[in-house]
């Protein structure tokens, strides 16, 4: 007998989606069917693979109202933030549709007759996508997977699956054959497990949290099946007394509130030296009450709700605590949905757990430091390693900064880290691997040798 789920709007608690969630049989039939799809996939040629990923992506963009306004009402993301998100996915494919062409290898020089590598594709790929942004993380991997040859099978997040259903749509009304892009909704615990055990999947793409990142990492070694890891973030945002101070503190609240904070590069740890602590939080008030948070639909929405009463009850059970004392909160709408506004603690010490664990959440804690070696010491106190941005006018602070934050991500006076077209991943327990940009296609080939003997 089928189970059944609601999917339901956060930004006022009514279902609008039921659907049907597949058990382990339903997951091995379509991961046959993708193994089926790659033995024809990977022998397309290089320019009619391109030619169907332009199409894909030209396509995602005829329907990015249409994609844009079923996330706003999955997901409660902003009207800004949606569109912006069907678009990152046309862009992403259309970025890779260039890879086909370009996944060269090397000759390298031997005796006795030639020596070439080939980025061959690796089969079946699994791709795990979370709540937080489910249009981008998916396409980050299915555009990359698809372009090196691969066949995918994706699970959304239980929560948000609606925008990956209707991609795979899109995908086959563009022309990609049946078979080679699959949308898989069910549990992370069936569905998602499915594809860690069944050994047709070769590899799995996950973002997540980091503590079901290290279980799948765990299963994935039983069979050294590849693995990409994106995983948390506590990243720091880091403020020295010789930056533009001003714009530091306008730009911090959209550096953390952002998705309702929902954001493994949320910036929820402010570093600000001493001398401009009182300055920075000034301008910093001004701007967290003058942060939008309203009905996703409206134009100048810069937050909506949190996903889910769970992920509310969860962010809320971070506050009042004895360590943290409440700067000051921007304000939320009241009624139904999953509301919070947004808010600015000052933990007492750096052993605060609000300063310590990633709370996903509209919530940001700020400490001060005395100088350059402190900021540093600081900004590396913790198992994550994802993002972070550095304000200073001092050219030789930010490179020394720069190269001693130990962060796969970094951003000089702004906070800006995802372009499609370069890196994104994470040092220490934000990850494995590199998402995007050049380097994504070695997380979807492997490396073969050949040597040619004359
Ligand atoms: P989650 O780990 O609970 O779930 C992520 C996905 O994994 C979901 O699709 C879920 O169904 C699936 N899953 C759960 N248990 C599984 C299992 N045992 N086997 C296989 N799949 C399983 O994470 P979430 O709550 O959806 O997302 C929030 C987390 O994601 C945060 O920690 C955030 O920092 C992280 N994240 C990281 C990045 C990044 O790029 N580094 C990006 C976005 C989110």
């Amino acid at each position: 007998m089928s189970t059944t789920f609601d999917v339901i709007n956060p930004a006022n608690e009514k279902v609008f989606s039921t659907l049907e969630e597949a058990d382990v049989a339903q997951t091995d039939l379509v991961i046959a069917k993708a193994a089926k799809a790659f033995q024809t996939w990977r022998d397309v040629t290089p320019g009619d693979r391109a030619n169907l990923l332009r199409r894909f992506s030209s396509l995602v963009t005829s329907h990015r109202e249409e994609l844009a306004q079923i996330e706003i009402n999955n997901s409660g993301h902003t009207r800004g933030n949606a569109l912006w998100e069907a678009d990152n996915v046309a862009n992403v494919l259309n970025y890779y549709a260039g890879a086909p062409e370009r996944l060269y290898g090397k000759q390298i020089p031997v005796g006795g007759g030639i020596d070439i590598t080939f980025k061959e594709p690796i089969g079946v790929v699994g791709i795990i996508v979370p709540w937080n942004f489910p249009m981008p993380i998916a396409g980050w991997g299915f555009a990359a997977a698809l372009a090196s040859g691969n066949t995918v099978v994706l699970k959304p997040a239980e929560l948000t699956p609606l925008t990956a259903i209707r991609l795979a749509e899109i995908a086959l009304e563009a022309g990609i054959p049946e078979g080679v892009f699959n949308v898989i909704v069910g549990k992370g615990s069936v569905v998602g497990n499915r594809f860690v055990t069944n050994p047709t999947v070769r590899k799995i793409s996950f973002t997540g949290s980091t503590a079901v990142g290290k279980s799948i990492m765990a299963g994935c070694a039983d069979q050294v099946k590849r693995v990409t890891l994106e995983l948390g973030g506590k990243s720091a945002n880091v403020i020295f007394a010789d930056s533009d101070v001003d714009l530091a503190a306008a730009s911090a609240p959209g550096a953390v509130f952002d998705n309702s904070g929902q954001d493994c590069c949320a910036r929820s740890r402010i570093l600000v030296q001493e001398s401009i602590f009182d300055r920075f939080m000034a301008g910093f008030e001004k701007g967290v009450k003058e942060f939008r948070v309203e009905d996703p639909n409206l134009d100048s929405s810069q937050m909506g709700p949190l996903i889910s009463k769970k992920q509310l009850e969860t962010v809320q059970s971070f506050l009042g605590d004895q360590d943290d004392q409440v700067a000051f909160t921007g304000s939320a709408p009241v009624g139904p949905g999953y509301w919070m506004p947004p808010t600015v603690l000052l933990p007492k010490s750096v052993n605060a757990r609000t300063w310590r664990k990633e709370i996903f959440g509209p919530v940001v804690s700020v400490l001060t430091f005395k100088d350059e070696a402190e900021a540093i010491e600081l900004a590396n106190a913790s198992q994550y390693g994802l993002s972070g941005s550095i304000w200073t006018n001092n050219m030789g602070r930010a490179i020394r900064v720069s190269r001693a934050i130990e962060s796969g991500n970094l951003s000089v006076n702004s906070h800006s880290s995802v372009r499609f077209w370069t890196p994104f991943g994470g040092f220490k327990q934000s990850g494995l691997g590199r998402a995007l940009g050049p380097d994504a296609l070695d997380a979807y080939t492997e490396t073969k040798n050949v040597f040619f003997s004359a």
